[in-house]
């Protein structure tokens, strides 16, 4: 039972306002934690230059997917590849994961091995092993939750809090197309609940609803700047939204930030389905969600090898103005960036 009578609701404060204030009462015991709360991976010192990186990231039943149109296999890969997303965000490398699942009696054990065939998809792709876990029996629905470990050299390690001014930030891939892919999921449920006998009509927006369905985390871009002899000053995986993470990096990092509208990568498709659902395509690239891009700072000196880094857009710099975040629009008037992205008390 709760000793506190008091009954704050969460959404008042909101999830980060809720981690802030976890974090807050507890102190780091062991001088070999370089970086516990408040990163995409805690960060734990092995000594010789190397770290071993921890992350963990659940997904619920009827908040994080949808049965009605997520195919299991897909969700096994899914949950792997959000947690391998976090080891990369540091400059690290996974390498194992543990899996825990909450499953009400509607799963059969076919419905688990559809589950696991994505798990181990994953496990293969990105070559690391399943380790681990915990079954246990769930009232409703179904919830899974991942932990990955990883490794990265101790210099290289991209932590949030390390943009500078001057530093050019810069985002991996394009934005806003898992959002986009979730709005014609939706719009698909909401047309066969109204008439079973439809045919789902997705043709042609494949792209997208592999983006939302079955996201790849960026371990290419990883290889990519570790092969260009280039290290990040921060960087984070795009999970909530471009608006929301960059806040996250200025704010740890005790800067600000020009981002210019233009620049911000948008797929053509993203754009078509932006359109039919009458939306500016920068609100699904700002506020979307679910993309798992990389998001980072690199040094100015570093312009001219990045600018010819194919998948990588250069899209605005940072400033020593603490905290504002500002974006830019074609007719270069600034207007402050604020997050409107997931927050899992607001839905
Ligand atoms: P990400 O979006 O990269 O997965 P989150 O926003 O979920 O990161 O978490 C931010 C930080 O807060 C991470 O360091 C994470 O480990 C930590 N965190 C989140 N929830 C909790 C919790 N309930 N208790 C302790 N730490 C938490
Ligand atoms: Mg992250």
């Amino acid at each position: 039972m709760f000793q506190n009578t008091e009954n704050t609701p969460i959404s008042k404060i909101g999830e980060f306002g809720l981690i802030d204030h976890i974090s807050k009462s507890f102190e780091v015991k062991n001088k070999d934690v370089l970086k516990g709360i408040g990163d995409d991976a805690a960060v734990i010192d092995l000594g010789n230059d190397k770290v071993m990186l921890v992350t963990t990231d659940m997904l619920t039943e009827g908040v994080h997917f949808d049965m009605v149109y997520t195919p299991l296999k897909h969700l096994g890969y899914k949950a792997v590849a959000v947690n391998l997303s976090d080891i990369y965000a540091m400059n690290g490398n996974p390498s194992h994961i543990t899996v825990s699942i909450a499953l009400s009696s509607k799963f059969t054990l076919e419905a688990v091995e559809e589950l696991y065939e994505g798990i181990k998809l994953a496990c293969e792709n990105y070559k690391v092993d399943l380790v681990g876990g915990d079954t246990v029996s769930s009232q409703y629905g179904m919830t899974i939750s991942i932990t990955a470990i990883g490794y990265a050299e101790k210099s290289k390690v991209a932590y949030r809090s390390g943009a500078k001014e001057f530093d050019l930030v810069c985002v991996s891939g394009d934005l806003g197309a898992a959002f986009m892919g979730l709005q014609l999921l939706e719009r698909e449920k909401k047309m066969f609940k109204e008439n079973p006998n439809l045919q789902p009509d997705l043709n042609g927006y494949d792209y997208l609803l592999e983006r939302q369905l079955k996201p790849e985390p960026r371990k290419d871009i990883v290889r990519l700047l570790h092969d260009n002899g280039i290290v990040p000053t921060s960087m984070i995986d795009i999970s909530d939204g471009l608006s929301s993470e960059i806040l996250h990096v200025c704010k740890a990092s005790g800067v600000g930030c020009d981002i210019y509208i233009s620049k911000i990568p948008v797929d053509h498709l993203t754009q078509q389905a932006a359109e039919l659902f009458n939306m500016d395509a920068t609100t699904p690239a700002l506020n979307g969600g679910e993309d798992y891009e990389l998001l980072f700072t690199v040094k100015q000196s570093d312009f001219e090898i990045v600018k010819k880094l194919k998948g990588i857009s250069i899209i605005g710099h940072i400033t020593a103005d603490k905290m504002n975040a500002r974006l830019v629009n074609q007719a270069n008037e600034a207007s402050p960036i604020t997050a409107l992205g997931w927050e899992a008390f607001n839905q």
